[in-house]
């Protein structure tokens, strides 16, 4: 068993100080002065340090993505360091422009090794092409027999990589997810890439008032990377729908005019946008394609997990933003829009997924995960397989 001594606990608002049992993966007891024999504990004392939920990274191209380049730009698959480095104790995983060499089963297969690693995982099931590529043949069945499958994605659209799907494709896509999700308890949500295409969140605009689908069926992810999209996102978010940041950047997109995460989850609050509909994910190992005017490829590189938190520090440390609010945007937000019942929140019984911050400068001390310590003032503790 694992005791964290002191701790300052901060889930969405600040709970005060106690100490929290840790045991089989779960949270056991938070209370004061927590005694136990020494030889069946193992101590941090969180003391000077904010004790806060594990991260949760929704949108991971794990197994590697990319490949818009040709064979030798296709990106390297995630190592777990990546994930303990960025305080990302939960990384939900998806397949990116390349729907055939990258594989359901490939991906299935590295959750579950990420997961014997330690860390939790999840995956979308499906890729940017519809109809998509799933393992069972549809998304419905994916959700009803894929224990770690929790809905649809990354599928494109308003992209000249997608498959420029109509409006029944879409609506269909979406409703066999949404029953899905239904009948196995699961969030069953699609996951939308959205590009830079003019069309912008009018697929899911037209989803939302001429189908029985609600708004928050859907999570569009990249709404931070052109100033358009952006505003359209204020619209959606603020008319009940839920936005995606992405953290992962280059300087190229900041310059074509990408709002950067902090300046944007400052933007979305002060439009009066819930900060309940709002999260951040890495894209992480996706590839990150720098297109010209004529879509022809200037440059390529990769996204990274450890961008997540980096994002929250700049929200909080430039532009102000309370450190409750920006935590939720990886923490109790993906955890509610995702079904993802035990993560999120410090309490008993929730999983043992616990980062502590160092308050001075906002920089991740220690991480633990499914109660076992992955990383302790700086330094990590466990390492993936083959690092
Ligand atoms: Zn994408």
């Amino acid at each position: 068993m694992l005791l964290i001594k002191n701790a300052e606990i901060l889930n969405h608002e600040s709970e005060g100080r106690c100490d929290l049992l840790l045991g089989g993966g779960k949270i056991l007891l938070m209370e004061p002065h927590i005694r136990i024999s020494r030889q069946y504990r193992e101590v941090i004392d969180a003391r000077n340090l904010i004790t806060v939920p594990g991260f949760i990274d929704g949108h991971v191209h794990m197994m590697g993505g990319g490949g818009e380049g040709g064979f030798a730009t296709r990106t390297p698959e995630l190592p777990l360091r990546d994930a303990i480095l960025g305080g990302v104790t939960t990384v939900v995983g998806c397949l990116g422009t390349d729907g055939h060499t990258r594989t359901m089963g490939g991906l299935l297969a590295k959750a579950k090794g990420l997961e014997e690693e330690g860390i939790s995982t999840f995956v979308l099931s499906g890729s940017y092409g519809m109809p998509l590529q799933t393992m069972m043949g549809n998304i419905e069945r994916d959700l009803l027999f894929l224990d770690k499958v929790i809905g649809a994605g990354e599928a494109a659209i308003s992209d000249h990589r997608s498959s420029q799907p109509t409006f029944e494709v879409v609506a269909q896509l979406a409703g066999e997810a949404r029953r899905g999700g239904m009948l196995s308890g699961k969030a069953g949500i699609v996951n939308f890439h959205l590009g830079d295409g003019k069309r912008g969140l009018e697929l899911l605009r037209r989803l939302r008032d001429e189908t029985e689908l609600p708004a928050t069926q859907f999570l569009p992810t990249h709404i931070n990377r052109n100033p358009d999209l952006f505003e359209e996102g204020i619209a959606w978010a603020k008319s009940g729908g839920f936005v995606d940041f992405t953290t992962s950047t280059v300087q190229a997109f900041l310059d074509e005019g990408e709002v950067p995460c902090g300046v944007a989850l400052r933007r979305m609050l002060e439009a009066g946008v819930d900060p309940g509909h709002i999260t951040f994910t890495s894209d992480g190992q996706g590839s990150l394609p720098n297109f010209d005017g004529k879509g022809r490829l200037a440059g390529i590189s990769v996204g990274r997990v450890t961008t997540l938190f980096q994002a929250v520090r700049d929200a909080v440390l430039q532009e102000k933003v309370p450190l409750e609010i920006a935590l939720k945007v990886i923490t109790a937000n993906p955890a509610r829009i995702l079904k993802l019942r035990q993560k999120g929140k410090l309490a008993v019984g929730m999983d043992a997924d616990v980062v502590l911050l160092d308050p001075r400068h906002l920089e991740i001390h220690s991480v633990v995960a499914k109660g076992r310590p992955m990383m302790r003032a700086g330094k990590i503790l466990v390492k993936g397989t083959f690092e």
